[in-house]
């Protein structure tokens, strides 16, 4: 399994970071994580396979999670030189079917028949969804908004989680108990915590009561940044922490 980070900002304008956006290979899959502003220009950026995406999974309805979707689906019609033909799975918490009907309503109707199937999931915690052979994509409430969550992927190589956005929980560090790489937000810096998001320490402190293998740390506000937020959370996390730029890419092998 591959990650490649195409987003590592919020909805602050930076000039290395982009909004959410990660991009994940596991045998014939091709997920596109969140789908923040600058999503499509950091896939071309970084070479992905864009237009092979086969299945997209928002974690939650801010806009810079997910507000380039519209223009994504627009890539996917128009974007190359011939339409796309193949089926595109997207997923998203309760509340997305409605969300892409308004998007419908706003855009046209294309967004709902755009020439090739679309299948629209509202995943719930304790699904179990199979994206390719042996791939498997689930999902875990996180405390951010009353529909977002984090995700897990598991194939033969191994398991990656990401958070989301969250604020500190047991229950998610339970439920990501073992992962190889633990994905993690890290919006603020500890002076400025708040229940909705996670700081340095607290996601040193999440990958720590996971047992996660290592630990790479994104989403980053410009405060955070300013705090070494690599030193903050190894001081809670004894294992690799890696602060993740846009362009990285992590392999998860099984090798821990
Ligand atoms: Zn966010
Ligand atoms: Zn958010």
């Amino acid at each position: 399994m591959r990650l490649t980070v195409l987003g590592s900002g919020t909805v602050s304008p930076s000039a290395t970071r982009t909004s959410a956006s990660y991009w994940v290979e596991s045998g014939g899959v091709r997920l596109l994580i969140d789908c923040g502003a600058g999503t499509l220009h950091r896939m071309a950026t970084f070479g992905v396979d864009w237009f092979g995406t086969t299945h997209i999974a928002l974690s939650h309805f801010h806009a810079d999670h997910w507000g380039e979707l519209p223009a994504f689906l627009f890539a996917q019609r128009w974007g190359a030189d011939t339409p796309r033909t193949g089926k595109l799975s997207l997923f998203g918490p309760r509340g997305l079917k409605p969300r892409i009907q308004a998007l419908a309503q706003a855009f046209g109707q294309w967004i709902l028949s755009p020439g090739f199937p679309i299948e629209i999931v509202e995943i719930e915690p304790l699904e179990r969804h199979e994206l390719g052979p042996g791939t498997f994509l689930e999902c875990h409430r996180t405390r951010h908004t009353d529909e977002s969550v984090a995700y897990s992927i598991t194939d033969n190589d191994g398991r990656m989680v990401y958070t989301g956005d969250t604020g500190p929980s047991d229950d998610l560090a339970i439920w990501a108990r073992g992962c190889d790489l633990l994905l993690s937000e890290c919006s603020l810096p500890d002076d400025r915590a708040i229940d909705t998001h996670l700081t340095p320490a607290q996601a040193g402190r999440l990958a720590r009561t996971a047992d996660a293998g290592r630990l790479v740390l994104t989403h980053f506000y410009p405060p955070v940044e300013a705090v070494d937020p690599v030193a903050r959370a190894a001081a809670e996390f004894e294992r690799e922490v890696i602060a993740a730029s846009d362009g990285d890419i992590f392999v998860i092998d099984g090798k821990r």
